[in-house]
């Protein structure tokens, strides 16, 4: 069976058996609060029950390194979608130690994306919309910079509502110990 007849399997009998009782909340969440962090998987459900957030509590928008590094992608309007349109009040940036991220190089990941038999001229098409690889795939050397950097985009956007409280930390992927990025 493919993973995915298994996922629409056990889906059927999730719903079924009304598993999702528990999870049933509003779209706007609770705490008001939103949260931005790396896709990393173990931090699917680490992250979340360390800061005491249930379903329906918060936002999570959710990215590679949790970087927000263009002030018009999709992360920063997810942002402030959160923040006009769902009753978020403040925004958590939260990097964690131990990140796909860190110290991920362009030249490194081009090289990876070559092997798999992309070539040049895709490259070219890529270059022809102004993005310029080398840097467009670019990860961090410092969380703790990456954080700072990711609030500044966030603390300087014309769009953002006066007065919103925006907050770093970093947190450990395995233990769950968070700790603030001033
Ligand atoms: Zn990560």
């Amino acid at each position: 069976m493919s993973q995915l007849e298994d996922i629409l399997t056990f889906n059927k009998n999730f719903v079924e058996k009304k598993a999702y009782e528990p999870f049933v909340a509003s779209g706007h969440p609770a705490k008001k609060m939103t949260v931005v962090t790396c896709m990393d998987c173990r931090l699917i459900e680490l992250l979340p029950q360390a800061l005491n957030i249930k379903n329906g509590d918060a936002i999570m928008v959710k990215c590679a390194g949790g970087m927000i590094e263009d002030p018009y992608s999709s992360t920063m309007k997810s942002i402030l979608v959160s923040l006009y349109e769902l009753g978020s009040e403040a925004v958590y940036v939260i990097g964690h130690t131990d990140c796909g991220m860190h110290g991920l190089e362009a030249k490194n990941m081009i090289e990876d994306i070559k092997k798999r038999g992309v070539n040049d001229q895709s490259f070219a098409v890529v270059r022809a919309q102004g993005v310029n690889p080398e840097e467009w795939l670019n990860g961090f050397q410092s969380v703790d910079e990456q954080v700072r950097s990711s609030i500044a985009v966030v603390k300087n956007h014309p769009l953002l509502p006066a007065g919103t409280p925006v907050f770093g930390l970093v947190i450990d992927p395995k233990t769950g110990e968070l700790r603030s990025i001033k």
